[in-house]
């Protein structure tokens, strides 16, 4: 005789739902520490090279690593990223910066336009097997990501963003959740075709940029698509000219250079409303060996 409750039923598909996106998931896994591999251990995974062990909460393995520039063994004064991650981290700021865009018609505005922008790049490569969003953020962009891939991997620094972006995506499509720093994305070489990465270059210093387009680079075997701040462009300039802070901008000449040394060119770089807009949506194409 089946005991099972109608909910008890439920909470068990959910959990065996979660724990298929998992092993869909596991092959492609590296430790963020070491790049080994990972395997499943009592609750959790353990690194089969160096014994680190990682939780796994709700389905989603948490491999994100907090830090900067002193995880890669770089010296830098810079605090940048690690100032933003700590306000992400902070998931009632998360929530009520999901919420702003929302409510704010200007941001759905905004939202729509990045989303056009994303689509556009995306159409303009073969469809993907494996495609990665990072940072997903509550998934405020990823709609076209899921008819552009077979499976769909969200990976952001913060728990909190990732179970909002898994509610976001609702059940149809194919996909898998982990929580990862972009610094050291836990993902084996060109085990994605593409990535998408929206709005993270603009909150780091160049040292951090670099890297952040080096690991990029690695774990896509084919595109990244990623938005930075334009240095030249007219908001840019203007906010110079009366003194304030310009945020972290990219020479377009410098995003070249930064994807050439990574193995890669700038194949499209498309503002995000007209040219001199201070965002833009670059496609970096990895050369073909
Ligand atoms: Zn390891």
């Amino acid at each position: 005789m089946n005991s099972d409750k109608p909910v008890a039923n439920e909470t068990k598909n959910t959990q065996s739902l979660h724990d298929h996106a998992l092993d869909s998931l596991l092959p492609l896994l590296a430790c963020p520490e070491c790049r080994g591999d990972l395997a499943r251990q009592g609750g959790g995974l353990t690194c089969q090279s160096c014994s680190r062990s990682y939780e796994v909460a709700d389905g989603i393995p948490l491999l994100a690593q907090a830090g900067s520039s002193e995880l890669w063994g770089v010296e830098s004064d810079s605090q940048t990223s690690t100032a933003y991650q700590e306000t992400f981290l902070d998931a009632t700021i998360g929530e009520r910066y999901q919420q702003r865009y929302e409510r704010r018609w200007s941001k759905r505005f905004t939202t729509r336009r990045e989303i056009g922008r994303i689509e556009q790049l995306l159409m303009s490569q073969p469809r993907c097997h494996r495609l990665l969003d990072i940072p997903c953020g509550g998934g405020r962009v990823s709609g076209p990501l899921v008819n552009a891939t077979d499976l769909l991997l969200q990976a952001d620094i913060s728990l909190s963003q990732v179970l909002t972006a898994r509610q976001t995506m609702g059940s149809p499509g194919s996909f898998a959740w982990l929580t990862a720093s972009a610094f050291l994305i836990p993902l084996k070489e060109g085990v994605v075709d593409g990535i998408l990465c929206n709005r993270l270059a603009h909150h780091l210093a160049g040292v951090e940029q670099e890297r952040l387009i080096g690991e990029l680079l690695r774990v896509s075997k084919r595109f990244v698509i990623m938005s930075y701040y334009d240095h030249d462009s007219f908001k840019s300039r203007g906010r110079r000219l009366r003194g304030k802070k310009p945020g972290y901008t990219l020479r377009r000449s410098d995003l070249a250079a930064m994807a050439r040394r990574h193995g890669a060119s700038v194949a499209m770089d498309l503002p995000l409303w007209v040219e001199g807009s201070r965002l833009r949506y670059a496609l970096l194409l990895k050369n073909l060996d």
